[in-house]
């Protein structure tokens, strides 16, 4: 059944339905003009958008519905992660082609309620209308921090050692897969499909990362390393460099790079949607950081850099050789 024979009422009754104890519209219930939630005590709000356009920010062929719901809710509770906060409500705002089944739509709730099952979110409200267009999809996350945890980009000093969460480059390589048709062993191309479509916000490790009190500043990776070190250095006013032989190149993108006749710290660094942190930490903190993180989530943190007063981001090549990196992933509004 399509939407438009539905009906946005009975839409919402079966999105409902399918959320169960995952939808809570707050204290005083559905049918009031906004949702009312009390936030926990002592705690300061955060609060983030996305808004994500069909054939802009995804394609309905480089997933199922509930991918596309898990990555949507995902994004979202990346940034609160970033910010050193733990995400709260959720409220997911959809304009929907008419032709869209109705199937389609609970199955990207499907996505949407896995998403705050697994982080003990509440989906707490949203609007649902339809769309002349394309698939519209706008989420918003509510989340709280204690104040002297928060995490910022502008706090970075010269000499600060850079890290990340995780390895980098297989989202990429994930969508350089679908996208190119790669030939690609099977059990990388289904390890870099589902980094791509299911993001793991690292929720767990920024509360234990703004709790050690190191770290100088803070972002999860959405456009590509590159920019978004370029961030952390335009709002603390210094520059950075990049260790090649450091960076924890995921397998997948060294394979996608191969294939594609590519370094593979091109993918690294400019693929983007790793939501991984990229964190920088006072030189004093890194090793009982590195080593408390390592006991705590049996991972390392990676760090593969530093920042440095000099203005630029400049990598140095395992030969030696250094050279001054400029940014070439997504940019929204970049004509041409
Ligand atoms: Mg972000």
């Amino acid at each position: 059944m399509q939407i438009g024979d539905l009906g946005e009422q009975a839409l919402i009754k079966k999105i409902v339905e399918l959320l169960g104890s995952s939808y809570a519209p707050g204290e005083v219930g559905i049918g009031d003009d906004a949702s009312l939630v009390k936030p926990s005590e002592g705690m300061w709000l955060l609060t983030t958008k996305d808004l994500l356009v069909e054939g802009v920010h995804f394609l309905l062929s480089a997933g199922c519905a509930a991918d596309l719901g898990y990555k949507s809710l995902a994004v979202n509770v990346s940034d609160i992660a970033a910010m050193g906060g733990v995400p709260r409500h959720a409220y997911i705002g959809l304009a929907i082609p008419r032709a869209t089944t109705v199937e389609f739509i609970l199955d990207f709730y499907l996505g949407i309620k896995e998403v705050a099952d697994k982080y003990g979110m509440l989906v707490s409200g949203g609007d649902t209308v339809a769309s002349p267009g394309p698939l519209v999809i706008s989420v918003t996350v509510q989340g709280e921090v204690k104040r002297e945890n928060v995490l910022l980009r502008s706090g970075a000093s010269p000499g600060d050692i850079l890290c990340v969460t995780g390895s980098l480059g297989a989202s990429a390589a994930g969508l350089a897969i679908i996208l190119h048709q790669l030939n690609c062993p099977e059990n990388l191309r289904k390890e870099a499909f589902l980094f791509h479509t299911r993001p793991t916000p690292r929720v767990a490790e920024a509360a234990y990362l703004a709790e050690s009190g190191g770290v100088t500043a803070a972002l999860d990776i959405s456009d590509g390393l590159l920019k978004d070190l370029g961030e952390i250095c335009e709002a603390s006013g210094c520059g950075a460099v990049i260790y090649e032989d450091l960076l924890p190149i995921h397998r997948a993108a060294r394979t996608v790079a191969a294939l594609q006749g590519i370094s593979p710290w091109q993918l690294a660094l400019n693929g983007g949607e790793d939501y991984e942190l990229l964190i920088s930490v006072r030189p004093s903190h890194y090793d009982l950081l590195a080593q408390g993180y390592l006991s705590r989530f049996a991972t390392d943190l990676h760090s593969f850099g530093k920042i440095c007063e000099e203005s630029g981001i400049w990598l140095i090549k395992k030969d030696g050789e250094r050279e001054k990196l400029s940014f070439t992933g997504f940019q929204h509004f970049r004509g041409g």
